[in-house]
């Protein structure tokens, strides 16, 4: 029954639909929530003029963001149902490749098609919404030297990666999903090591920080943590919006801190220092090898899944293709998984909520206090003009973080409980 073309295509649709609706709904929800009234935790950031300009931005970006997932719907109906699949699945296949090259020939063109159809409401997003909030700093040249980057790079990695999955499947039956899994794992690894070193350098200039005294005062916190830290580097995020943000890449001793030219230049040093303290509590509370482990079994389950589903008929009658192949079978089992996949991401952002919180506590306790982290917080929302009373159902699908008000006030009850303070 499971695998009956028509329960698939009903249950397929109906998740496309249902998901549609409701985060269409959530939006919705969010923009009636906004709220005139400054909330007065936010008195010494914001003014009449800038708040007024935050909600601006938020229905601006809603209304931007409707219409592109309304016309990413239509579109992939209309590919559906207009057949597109078996068009493209024929094309391939006529040109006489090996079934690994027709795989990749496949794929690739879905993802280009993708692509191009993203492509002007990427731009408009960047240069006609960005660039009215005053954030964008992209050029014309810029971008477009920024995609064919990025196209050339996943065209190598995913290329190769993808061409291992499928030689996988052909060739090792039952064994395959095993395979593919190590594969994976080994794949996430090397990719840990490939980003910060080779692949983020194409894209920005990465400076060590100078010796003064943020780099003494943000030694003296990792070394007073017991935290080993290789570099700190300075990135130029300047360079393509005024946005600002920090991050932690690495693994091991080899773990390095990036900060955005913009957050350096906003933040005092024991703001930045809090920051950073926070960043840290991810690694010492175990969040991110947790996530790591969480993101290896969930591919291993996956993989298990894709082996179970891949070769059924009414999988491949549901998109309208004949003739079974592993690649179009990838496709479309991506597809079929998208329910389970929304679930899941919704229980990993609830446990990532509750890990912003427990970071944000690890920086107010071993930075003895939490007047920073709050001002650090309460100036990058304003900077980045973040939404300050989104929806709780919003919240619940969308943000991986806490809202910022939420972050400040349980950090201020940390402030001001009597045993607040002991680690
Ligand atoms: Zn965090």
């Amino acid at each position: 029954m499971f695998f009956s073309e028509h329960f698939i295509t009903t249950l397929i649709l109906s998740t496309l639909i249902i998901g549609y609706l409701i985060d269409s709904l959530a939006e919705y929800l969010n923009i009636r929530h906004l709220n005139p009234e400054l909330p007065h935790e936010f008195s010494d950031v914001y003014d009449t003029d800038k708040y007024a300009k935050s909600q601006a931005y938020l229905k601006v970006n809603t209304r931007f963001g409707f219409i592109t997932s309304s016309f990413d719907l239509a579109i992939l109906l209309t590919f559906w149902f207009g057949g597109g699949f078996g068009l493209l699945d024929t094309f391939v296949r006529g040109l006489g490749q090996n079934t690994i090259v027709t795989g990749l020939l496949f794929i690739g063109i879905l993802l280009l098609l993708k692509l191009l159809i993203s492509l002007p409401f990427s731009l408009y997003a960047t240069f006609v919404i960005e660039e009215k909030f005053g954030f964008n700093r992209t050029s014309f040249g810029l971008f477009f030297k920024d995609l064919i980057k990025s196209i050339l790079l996943s065209s190598i990695l995913g290329g190769f990666f993808l061409s291992l999955i499928l030689w996988f499947f052909e060739s090792f039956g039952p064994l395959a999903w095993f395979l593919c899994w190590m594969a994976s794992i080994l794949f996430i690894m090397a990719i840990q090591y490939i980003v910060p070193t080779w692949i983020m350098p194409l894209f920005n200039k990465f400076t060590p920080l100078e010796r003064g005294p943020l780099k003494e005062a943000i030694l003296n916190y990792a070394r007073s943590i017991n935290f080993s830290l290789s570099h700190i580097f300075v990135m130029d995020g300047s360079k393509r919006s005024g946005k600002s943000n920090a991050f932690f890449t690495g693994f091991g001793k080899n773990k390095r801190i990036v900060l955005f030219d913009t957050l350096v230049k906003q933040q005092s040093v024991e703001e930045l220092v809090a920051v950073i303290a926070h960043e840290m509590g991810h690694f010492k509370k175990k969040h991110i090898i947790r996530r790591l482990v969480v993101s290896i079994l969930q591919m291993g389950i996956i993989f298990f899944l894709i082996s179970l589903c891949i070769s059924r008929e009414g999988l491949f009658h549901a998109f309208f293709v004949d003739k079974i192949s592993i690649y179009a079978g990838l496709i479309f089992f991506g597809m079929l998984f998208s329910p389970i996949d929304l679930f899941l991401s919704l229980i990993l952002q609830i446990s990532s909520r509750r890990d912003e919180y427990e970071a944000d506590q690890f920086a107010a306790i071993t930075t003895k206090g939490h007047h920073h982290l709050v001002t650090a917080l309460k100036q990058l929302s304003a900077h980045n003009l973040s939404n300050l009373t989104p929806h709780p159902f919003y919240v619940f699908l969308n943000y991986s973080h806490p809202p910022i008000l939420e972050r400040i006030r349980a950090l201020e009850k940390i402030g001001t409980s009597p045993k607040g303070l002991t680690p």
